[in-house]
């Protein structure tokens, strides 16, 4: 999909404008378990809206709040309160990465509540469940929206803005790799660049560094990994999973397994690729990818996630061996 200027209305523009030039205050939340583009797209807004006098308090709505080891390198931190200190009835709210009203987890509630829910996002899967919607699935991540809404506000874009909104874009472009790696997206990653931001220490914080307990914990899913040739329609499946036990063995937290669907994905004898992940109470988050012939986020929407076409979740309850079973009949090629 192609970037498109007027996936948002001119007048919903002017609306998020009035808004927030309105507020004194404006409470922001990001996804559960958020992801660089979550986080970055919320506290880069945060950053640039707080340098401009607003009163700013930003969240995300998981149990036993903490922000991933990846992304506490990302400026901004400072504007992070728990949910049970988020305002209950904000008068703005505005969401950032979040398809549903369920991805703002804990923080739904708040939501609801809120006299203006503006939701900023770029998931084509994106339910419209605010009052005011800045969604374009043109945009290869949701700090590009940022970017434009920050532009039409009239705030500034500083290095450790830019350094929020480029961890985002290249999250979700994997470091423009991924077929979301438009004009666009480069020509944003000039700009950023351009206001002092250091790629190749973000780079590193986000990609190319681990404790060693990672590799041993890589090499247990790597030793229980299964190829299924005649998997997703006859094109390949390649999937493993790890415990919390195997993460227990060598001392790794949650947030260090991210990284693993990357290594999986990589075979050449499948299509789509899965890792299912335990989490520290026993719950399971599936991580799924696509080469593109196969719609993972229709599967994972069926089974009560979502995600983009080549790289979609959802989260289960059941082992991974039963939840593969309701997986694998949705992993059907598109009609050519
Ligand atoms: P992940 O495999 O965790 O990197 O997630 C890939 C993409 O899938 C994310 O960008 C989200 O858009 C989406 N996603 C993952 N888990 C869920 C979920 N439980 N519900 C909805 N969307 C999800
Ligand atoms: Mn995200
Ligand atoms: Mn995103």
């Amino acid at each position: 999909m192609t970037a498109d200027a007027t996936a948002v209305p001119e007048a919903d523009w002017g609306r998020a404008v009035a808004l927030v030039r309105a507020a004194d205050t404006v409470a922001l939340a990001c996804h559960v378990t958020p992801d660089g583009d979550a986080l970055g797209s919320m506290l880069g807004f945060g950053l640039a809206l707080r340098a401009a006098g607003k009163h700013v308090v930003a969240s995300f709505g998981d149990r036993g709040f903490t922000v991933p080891r990846l992304l506490r390198f990302l400026p901004g931190q400072d504007l992070l309160v728990e949910p049970a200190a988020y305002p209950a009835e904000p008068s703005l709210m505005m969401t950032f990465d979040a398809s549903t009203m369920d991805r703002l987890g804990l923080l739904a509630p708040n939501a609801g509540k809120a006299a203006e829910l503006v939701v900023v996002d770029h998931h084509v899967s994106n339910t419209r469940f605010g009052s005011l919607h800045l969604v374009d699935p043109g945009a290869a991540s949701t700090t590009m929206l940022v970017e434009r809404l920050a532009g039409r506000l009239g705030l500034t874009v500083d290095r450790d803005v830019a350094t929020c909104l480029y961890a985002g874009l290249v999250t979700d472009t994997g470091s423009f790799r991924y077929s979301a790696t438009t004009p666009a997206a480069h020509a944003m990653a000039g700009r950023l660049i351009a206001a002092g931001l250091d790629p190749d220490a973000i780079a590193r914080e986000l990609w190319d560094r681990s404790p060693f307990a990672y590799l041993r914990v890589l090499g247990a899913a790597l030793d229980r990994v299964t190829l299924e040739p005649e998997g997703a329609g006859g094109r390949g499946l390649v999937w493993t999973y790890l415990t919390r036990v195997d993460r227990a063995r060598h001392g790794l937290p949650y947030d260090e397994v991210e990284g693993v669907i990357d290594v999986i994905r990589r075979v050449d004898e499948a299509e789509v690729a899965v890792v299912l992940k335990e989490d520290d109470e026993g719950g399971w988050n599936v991580s799924t990818r696509s080469k593109g012939a196969v719609d993972v986020a229709r599967a994972c929407t069926a089974l009560g996630g979502g995600g983009h076409p080549c790289a979609a979740g959802f989260s289960s309850t059941l082992s991974p061996e039963e939840t593969m079973a309701s997986l694998r009949p949705l992993l059907t090629p598109d009609a050519a």
